[in-house]
């Protein structure tokens, strides 16, 4: 078995197989595990409100939540289950929180509640007056270097080996197996799993899977000094926007970020700053917190989407996992909620193993 890339996904599935005494391989071409989309994202557990019920995203979201907190507690993983407000701020929002409540609960998303504007008061006073609000209890945030190291470990443990600074730059699927060619040599595996994420449509070429596009779409961050909150605190998502909406994301060493926006961009690789946005951050941070609440805003840094929907495309586009050809898996379009869905995503990325040996 060899797994193509060493992020989250990568090294759930590679420590998922290892455990089930399954040899596999992790080519990753940099030097080490989750250095790629895993290193710059949000750390939010979330809970599976947004997605279609029933989509590969809400299921393995849902699932794969459950198990990352349990693995996190077994492996001493840094994390908090904060709980996520919310918050709609006029009544036209609180109509769109309706309906994400009943798309949330249709999806099977868990001890979510609809609670009054006096109870968020209590909760989170520096938000102000609000018109309505859902309380996610079990959203959090996770250490993601620290869960991911500690995946690659646990493969390792059980006789998986991660090669590193191994760039997969050919496939040639034969009768019996698959050659892997990578700038450290080549090895033969019965089956391949593509999870290299932001790359991932740029491996599937390599079998002459031509079907997948990877539109990069940044998502920029600030700090934000001056309040203290403790949750995750999210607006109600515009209809039109590819990603969640500015939030607040209070982190496990007690600061605050905001962000992230998303706009799509030509480059897979371009992560220098962009201070352009600063105004946008600050409207969006306002819209957030009370009048009241003073707060100053410094820049942070980015992440890039793998998205499989275009800037010109709309409608939802779901995780898709693609057997081609029949030894060949895969994982394509794997952004958020993708680090909450690792370790379900191993698990189906097992199941199709199974079928396939
Ligand atoms: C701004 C932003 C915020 C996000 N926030 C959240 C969040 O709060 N919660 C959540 O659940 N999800 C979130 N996500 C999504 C989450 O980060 C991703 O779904 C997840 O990290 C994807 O992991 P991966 O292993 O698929 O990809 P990656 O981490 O990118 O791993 C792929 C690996 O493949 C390697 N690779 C590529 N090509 C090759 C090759 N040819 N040969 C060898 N190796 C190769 C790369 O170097 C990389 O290490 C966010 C994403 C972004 C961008």
């Amino acid at each position: 078995m060899a797994i193509v890339g060493a992020g989250v996904v990568g090294c759930a599935i590679a420590a998922r197989l290892a455990s089930h005494r399954r040899r596999c391989f992790v080519l990753e071409r940099e030097t080490h595990e989750g250095t790629g989309v895993t290193s710059r994202n949000s750390g939010v557990i979330h809970s599976g409100l947004y997605y279609p019920p029933a989509s590969v995203k809400a299921s393995t979201c849902i699932r794969g939540q459950e198990l990352l907190y349990a693995w996190c507690l077994q492996h001493g993983v840094a994390h908090r289950r904060t709980g996520k407000l919310i918050i709609a701020r006029s009544q036209a929002e609180e109509a769109a929180l309706a309906e994400l409540l009943a798309n949330a609960n249709q999806s099977g998303a868990r001890d979510l509640e609809w609670i009054s504007p006096a109870m968020v008061a209590r909760m989170q006073p520096e938000l102000g007056q609000v018109q309505a609000a859902i309380w996610s209890p079990n959203s959090g945030i996770v250490d993601v270097h620290g869960l991911t190291r500690s995946l690659r470990t646990r493969a390792e443990q059980n006789g998986a080996v991660v090669v590193c600074q191994a760039q997969v730059v050919g496939l040639e699927p034969r009768q019996d197996d698959v050659v892997v060619h990578t700038s450290r040599g080549s090895v033969a595996a019965a089956q391949v799993i593509n999870a290299a994420g932001l790359q991932a449509d740029d491996v599937a070429r390599m079998v002459n899977l031509h079907d997948y596009t990877i539109y990069p779409c940044r998502g920029d961050y600030y700090w934000c000094r001056g309040p203290t909150i403790e949750r995750l605190i999210y607006p109600v998502r515009a209809s039109n926007d590819p990603g969640l909406g500015i939030h607040l994301t209070p982190d496990l060493g007690g600061q605050l970020r905001v962000g992230p926006d998303a706009r799509y961009v030509d480059r897979k690789d371009d992560f220098r700053p962009m201070h352009d946005r600063q105004a946008a951050f600050e409207q969006a941070t306002r819209r957030l917190l009370g009048p009241q609440v003073q707060f100053s805003l410094h820049y942070e840094g980015c992440g890039i989407r793998p998205k499989l929907r275009g800037p010109q495309q709309s409608g939802f586009a779901d995780f898709v996992l693609r057997a081609f050809p029949d030894r060949v898996l895969h994982l394509l379009g794997i952004e958020s909620p993708g680090l909450t869905a690792a370790l379900a995503l191993a698990e189906r990325v097992e199941d199709w193993v199974r079928k396939t040996e």
